[in-house]
């Protein structure tokens, strides 16, 4: 993510801290010390904060763990003023699997809830406030209620909180994956409406939940969709088999003319057979912006390609493409291109399949592309997915 900072890698995760949210910290400690007048109520809201995002983050962690354990690797986590976003490779395609991954994230803050519980309690000198106070009070009894209302606030039944997960996967366990989403993505739509109403008449908050829930659910809808209409097919059925290659000592000039003499936006790198990077239409412009036209293939390119397998999945191809922000993907087969994978050719697909399943009909083979059916790959985890590297 853009304006994040490295604040490490954690099992095997590497953990950002948004821009956004040291400003946060930033304002709480002088908010707290305009209040409070001392250098000491600074700190200690600071370092109040510091630990209800620390619960955050252990609650990514339950839902990144938890995919691990299916197979299924998270890129990095994120911490954000609004919570922290663990971005999964893919989701879980069971239902079962699904929900474990759901409720392993406000499972964690159960967890910590029952010990800081525990603590004050064996502690003996624990008077229940019964009130939160972010500014005053117990350290230990305000993280409490701040994991309290995590466990909460996430369970609620609608799209994009955990809740709504848990509620789709426990819905697919009986009915088609497509109708189980659409009736939570509704349950989820109508308790928007609910907390707009309600907020409406003085908890504000509940506004701006009822439209990030309302969203939420609409997209988490749409993806369903797409992912059922793909079902059964795979990346060689939509990919790109016409398409240009470049050498890394080509310049970035003549990579220019065959942007404009063609459609194709992303030219793979290819030296002695081997992908060694991708020149991006992005990367051409900067390349050209910062150096002319003289300037070679090799320094202008990027190095980091997203392999995937013709015989892969569709659906699980789109995931990645979708987690390049719509980077075209490399099709590999023992070694060699097969094809391209873009955001372009996998929409175009999606169009033409729907056509002719309302004529009842399947779509095409490609031309290139292998005459017979590859077995369709579904494992857990496909040897080069994701971040492979070309080196
Ligand atoms: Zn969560």
């Amino acid at each position: 993510m853009k304006w994040s900072l490295k604040l490490g890698r954690i099992l095997g995760i590497d953990v950002y801290i948004h821009f956004t949210f040291l400003l946060l910290l930033g304002f709480v400690g002088l908010a707290a010390w305009m209040q409070g007048g001392t250098a000491w109520s600074a700190i200690s809201a600071v370092f109040l904060w510091s630990a209800m995002f620390l619960c955050v983050l252990l609650h990514e962690y339950g839902h990144a763990l938890a995919a691990r354990k299916y197979g299924i690797a998270t890129r990095d986590i994120t911490l954000l003023p609004i919570g922290g976003v663990a971005r999964l490779e893919r989701m879980p395609d069971k239902p079962r699997q699904e929900l474990w991954v759901a409720v392993a994230g406000p499972l964690v803050n159960v967890i910590i809830s029952a010990g800081l519980a525990l603590g004050l309690i064996l502690g003996g000198s624990w008077r229940p406030s019964g009130a939160f106070d972010l500014l005053a009070g117990n350290i230990a009894e305000r993280l409490l209620y701040v994991n309290l209302f995590l466990v909460v606030f996430n369970l609620l039944p609608a799209f994009p909180m955990d809740g709504g997960r848990v509620l789709r996967a426990l819905l697919a366990m009986r009915m088609p994956y497509a109708r189980a989403t659409s009736i939570a993505a509704s349950i989820g739509q109508g308790m928007a409406i609910l907390f707009g109403f309600i907020g409406l008449f003085g908890p504000y908050m509940l506004i701006l939940i009822a439209v990030f829930v309302w969203f939420g659910a609409g997209q988490e809808a749409a993806a369903a969709e797409i992912r059922t209409s793909l079902e059964g097919a795979r990346v060689c059925d939509a990919m790109l088999t016409e398409f240009h290659t470049l050498s890394p000592e080509q310049t970035i000039g003549e990579a220019s003319r065959m942007l404009l003499a063609g459609s194709q936006q992303d030219f793979p790198v290819v030296e002695n057979g081997v992908v060694v990077g991708m020149l991006r239409r992005t990367d051409l412009f900067n390349g050209l912006k910062a150096h002319g036209e003289n300037y070679p293939v090799a320094e202008a390119m990027r190095r980091e390609v997203t392999f995937v397998d013709p015989a892969q999945a569709l659906d699980f191809a789109v995931a990645q493409v979708n987690a390049e922000h719509g980077t075209t993907v490399v099709a590999l087969e023992n070694g060699r291109i097969a094809g391209l994978l873009t955001a372009e050719n996998i929409g175009e697909y999606f169009f033409i399949r729907a056509a002719l399943a309302k004529r009842g009909q399947q779509p095409p083979p490609i031309p290139g592309a292998r005459p017979s059916a590859p077995p369709l790959i579904r494992p857990p985890l496909i040897p080069h997915h994701g971040e492979t590297t070309a080196r």
